[in-house]
């Protein structure tokens, strides 16, 4: 049974809002995924929207896709279209859809509420001048002298901060705190700066635009969200959250903080993201190799074993990291349901069976997925030569080698026994072709005389097979965690130089015409997708995972 279907789900964000129904705080539940739109998604927004979209659910509740866009200097619409995009295809409704841009007058009338009960002043600091009078975990802040603005001036101020009249970074609107806080995000906090770039959805109407913590927290007010769930590095600013809430007087969501994803071998900040595209150390947003939603997806991830992943890592209160290979056994445990058998050679070796005849042709049995009797069974073409992986055999095997070697027999998958008798090499030396016999008495695998091979290897048949090309990945970083960096280094000198190796192969015919996004088990060498990047006569394959999976083995009891 995979972790998504189990029925009882239970941590402390579920207690916590079975307690607020028990106590009558809230009588309904709706939660959020609020994405800024500055990036794509990536997988620690899967889990993000997995608690937020999931637990809404669970109670009967709502959900709501708000975007966090009050900073339009980092903001696009070719963000918002693709999140949009992604968070329907990781298979999430939200009920309702907005915009933090949406409440802008709303903000602003309760900016100027507190402007009006003494809580709020514009400063005339600069930006350079706020850090430094901000302080620091040890030491006090200073008061601003701008802090004791009488009301009507500030009024008159913070409407003409509105009106244009002053530049960009010359005044803020600040709440009045508590200079000497111990949590910094109560010093005096900016609600809202002028910045004189135009929004992508309000344009030029608006030149200040509210802080992220002026925003947040009053947005979901407004929506009547009763769990603003978001990761831990807000729970220091849970206490703004809620005093601005107290001092407007207006319906109070709780805020609850969950621990972030993090992921061996990649890394998850949108910024350093954007650092791998924009400057080509991928292809784009969509890489194969990216832990984004679109990456992952174009590695052939399907949603269901993206949320099987969210399922399984479930929600704690602590950072931990995850390890990579749990996400692949998700998606390694479907496919092994679902993904049809099929053979490729992806470093061909030709064969030749010297005592098959030229011109025969003949259709072995193959079976379309052991683990699903309904997917049934077709027919592989076989004939004189054929193409076998480079590494099924060798010269001069080793004592553990058990596959093809001069003079040794091994079976072919769904075929015949076959001998090597002879090896061919070019003037350099290298092996261009290997000639063998076969055993027609072997046909289905078995020998009359009861004679045993160690091996059973796959194969194509030469005349029949289509050329494919295939991209096989692996971790996009060398080291688990890139994010810890080393004196004088950056997690760009972690990235892996052989995370992408591209190789030329052929597959049995019946993979022509496959749809781009399908997904194959190619035996014995792990799970592929049909890349978009596919032309006619031209397939190419993206491997998304090996069949060995590293964390079931490590997890056996678990
Ligand atoms: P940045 O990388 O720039 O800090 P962000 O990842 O916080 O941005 P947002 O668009 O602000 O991106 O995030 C939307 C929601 O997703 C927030 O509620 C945030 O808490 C959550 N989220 C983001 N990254 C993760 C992660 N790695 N694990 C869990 N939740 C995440
Ligand atoms: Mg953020």
């Amino acid at each position: 049974m995979s972790a998504e279907t189990t029925a009882v789900k239970s941590d402390f964000i579920r207690t916590a809002v079975r307690e607020d129904l028990a106590s009558g705080r809230f009588t309904y539940v709706r939660t959020r995924f609020p994405p800024e739109p500055n990036g794509y998604l990536h997988i620690g927004h899967a889990k993000a929207m997995h608690i937020d979209f999931e637990i809404a659910r669970e109670f009967g509740g709502t959900c709501n896709l708000r975007f966090d866009d009050t900073n339009p200097l980092k903001e696009e619409q070719e963000y918002v279209d693709a999140i949009i995009e992604d968070v329907r295809w990781l298979g999430y409704q939200w009920d309702g859809l907005f915009f933090a841009s949406d409440y802008f007058e709303q903000l602003y009338e309760f900016a100027v509420k507190l402007i009006k009960k003494g809580k709020a002043y514009v400063c005339d600091l600069s930006p350079d001048e706020l850090r430094e009078y901000r302080g620091t975990l040890t030491t006090p802040g200073r008061e601003s002298p701008w802090r004791n603005r009488s009301v009507e001036e500030n009024l008159d101020l913070f409407a003409r901060m509105r009106a244009g009249e002053f530049p960009e970074g010359s005044r803020t609107l600040r709440a009045k705190i508590d200079m000497a806080s111990g949590n910094i995000n109560l010093r005096d906090p900016v609600m809202y700066r002028i910045i004189r770039a135009p929004h992508h959805r309000t344009g030029t109407k608006w030149c200040i635009y509210p802080t992220y913590d002026f925003a947040h927290g009053q947005s979901d007010s407004i929506e009547g969200i009763t769990h603003s769930l978001c990761s831990l590095e807000y729970e220091d600013h849970r206490p703004l959250y809620e005093w601005f809430l107290r001092e407007l007087e207006i319906f109070a969501p709780r805020q609850i903080e969950f621990a972030r994803l993090n992921l061996s071998y990649t890394v998850l900040s949108k910024r350093k993201l954007i650092q791998l595209v924009r400057e080509g150390y991928v292809s784009g947003w969509d890489d194969p190799r990216m832990p984004t939603l679109r990456g992952l997806r174009r590695r052939g991830y399907t949603p269901s074993a993206i949320r099987d992943f969210c399922a399984r890592i479930g929600v704690a209160k602590a950072d931990s990291m995850v390890d990579i290979a749990m996400l692949e056994h998700s998606l390694r445990d479907e496919l092994n349901r679902t993904a049809p058998r099929v053979m490729a050679v992806l470093r061909p070796l030709r064969v030749v069976l010297e005592n098959y005849p030229e011109d025969k042709v003949e259709h072995l049995e193959a079976i379309n997925n052991p683990e699903d009797p309904s997917a049934g069974t077709r027919l592989v073409p076989f004939s004189r030569v054929l193409y076998i992986e480079q590494d099924d055999f060798m010269e001069n095997p080793p004592p553990k080698f058990y596959r093809l070697a001069p003079g040794r027999e091994v079976r072919l998958r769904y075929g015949y026994f076959i001998r090597c008798v002879d090896v061919v090499k070019d003037a350099q030396g290298n092996i261009v072709e290997l000639r063998c016999t076969y055993d027609p008495q072997t046909r289905g695998g078995n020998a009359p005389d009861g004679r045993k091979v160690k091996a059973t290897i796959h194969w194509v048949s030469a005349a029949h097979a289509i050329p494919i090309e295939a991209r096989l990945y692996d971790h996009l970083f060398t080291r688990p965690d890139p994010d810890n960096t080393e004196e004088g280094q950056t997690f760009l000198d972690y990235l892996n130089p052989r995370s992408l190796e591209v190789v030329t192969g052929f597959a049995e015919p019946c993979l022509a015409d496959s749809p781009v996004g399908k997904h194959y088990q190619f035996e014995r060498l792990g799970y592929f997708v049909v890349d978009p990047d596919s032309r006619p006569g031209h397939l190419v394959f993206n491997r998304s995972v090996t069949l060995k999976d590293a964390w079931a083995r490590a997890n056996q009891n678990g």
